[in-house]
């Protein structure tokens, strides 16, 4: 898409202003192309620097996190916490362990948030945060001190009304517990309310650990309902296999649909009979294994090894592909590839999937439905919303009411991208929908709260 010359200004200094940041810098470029027109129909945003205050975050933590591994040497890693925007509701993200992770990813990703969390109508605001920390191959005691370190430097930051933060790539229940434990400890106060993804035990919520992959596949769903189809009887490929992709294969299974491909870092699976859902759950997650054990339990699948030929998961033929795994894990000529073998819908579980060349590529093909990341994945912090009403209210809701409740949410957030398009005069154009919708939400609020 070519940036309007209104918007264009904006880029330029986001990029000057944060050097190095490709991702980041992506993530702004993705949203600001779609302003162009709100620009010109609301006068007011240019009036108040709208864009300019989304932009640049309320507030950038980093700091040292020292921790010792279990023969006793001492290791540095860095913590981040990006308070984004606080327009809508405190920040609320969630925190990735990845020896990826620099400032740029946790502002693309706390960026992203901020119109994710728009979208979903909740009270929320936007932040992300995490560590260059690698958890790959440490005990539980290793992640117990890192995440205690972690959380003894952060703490000041959290509150229920202040900053939430939640899982995301290599933080799930069992860093969640450990950094709830110690936010206790240092506080003295039991407050739910200031982490989500919490165990059912202790003050976790119904269907929050398979709400971003359900919501994924429900959002899919709703794209083939507004051309007449569904998901029935489709042939879908999920790429990752971590909480995200998980819960999407046994949902798009549950609905009438064969998933036949996963993957992790180190290669994918095909599996001709349909993902066995049990077996890769249990090796993901309770094994904390890799995905070639998955083809050695199954008949009929095979693994490939990441970077062994041209071959990517995306090779294999579908209907719908849901991107689960990582940002930009999804180029143009995958897409390419996709469209060529039959692929009509896409949506994005992980954050920022698709590389740009491949977004630009889905959306100018006609007949194909493209479900950006801040839509389709939404479900996962519109449930940890849902967690945060419990909390406050000393309740818990059932599974059954709570999915209905995700179901919903979904399909709300469906209907707003598709109007919000079409009154744009994109129609179908979920990106733009997307972009637009959750801009507005954030905008007003901000213009309503004056200059802060
Ligand atoms: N990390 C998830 C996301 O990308 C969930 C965040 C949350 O629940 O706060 O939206």
């Amino acid at each position: 898409m070519v940036m309007d010359e209104k918007v264009e200004p904006f880029y330029n200094e986001v990029i000057r202003h944060n050097p190095g940041e490709v991702e980041f810098h992506q993530a702004v470029r993705e949203v600001l192309e779609s302003l162009g027109p709100v620009l010109v129909k609301y006068p007011e945003f240019a009036e108040h620097k709208i864009i300019e205050r989304l932009c640049e975050p309320e507030r950038q933590i980093i700091f040292r996190v020292p921790w010792q591994d279990d023969k006793g040497e001492v290791h540095i890693r860095r913590g981040f916490r990006v308070e984004f925007n606080s327009a809508l509701g405190p920040y609320k993200g969630g925190l990735r362990f990845h020896p990826s992770v620099y400032l740029g990813t946790v502002k693309f990703l706390g960026f992203e948030q901020v119109f994710k969390n728009g979208l979903t109508g909740m009270p929320i605001g936007g932040g992300k945060g995490g560590s260059d920390f690698d958890p790959k191959g440490r005990s539980d005691d290793e992640i117990m001190r890192f995440c205690q370190s972690f959380m003894t430097e952060l703490y000041r930051h959290l509150g229920e009304y202040t900053d939430v933060p939640a899982g995301d790539i290599g933080v799930g229940t069992r860093e969640v517990g450990y950094l709830f434990g110690q936010y206790k400890r240092i506080t003295n106060r039991y407050e739910s309310g200031v982490l989500t993804g919490k165990g059912l035990e202790w003050g976790g919520a119904l269907v929050r650990n398979e709400a971003t992959g359900y919501g994924t596949v429900f959002f899919a769903d709703e794209m083939l309902r507004a051309r007449g189809d569904s998901l029935d009887g489709k042939t879908v490929v999920v790429s990752g296999s971590g909480n995200v992709a998980i819960y999407a294969i046994e949902k798009a299974q549950e609905m009438g649909a064969t998933v036949v491909g996963c993957s992790d870092s180190s290669g994918y699976v095909y599996d001709p009979d349909g993902i066995c859902f049990d077996t890769i759950r249990e090796i993901k997650e309770v094994e904390r294994g890799r995905i070639v054990d998955y083809a050695a339990r199954r008949p009929n699948a095979v693994f490939r090894e990441r970077g062994k030929g041209d071959a990517t998961i995306w090779s294999i033929p579908c209907d719908v592909a849901l991107p689960c795994a990582t940002q930009n894990e999804l180029t143009g000529r995958d897409a390419a590839t996709l469209m060529k073998n039959g692929c009509t819908v896409v949506a994005e579980g992980a954050n920022m999937p698709t590389t740009p060349e491949g977004v630009r590529a889905f959306v100018d093909a006609p007949g194909v439905a493209f479900g950006p990341g801040k839509a389709a994945n939404a479900g996962g912090v519109a449930t940890s919303a849902l967690e945060m009403q419990q909390n406050a209210s000393r309740d818990s809701w059932s599974f059954k009411h709570t999915e209905q409740r995700l179901q919903e949410i979904m399909a709300d957030i469906h209907h707003t991208c598709y109007e919000t398009a079409a009154e744009f005069g994109s129609e179908g154009n979920y990106v733009v929908g997307a972009n637009i919708a959750g801009f507005l939400r954030v905008g007003r609020a901000m213009v309503a709260l004056g200059l802060v």
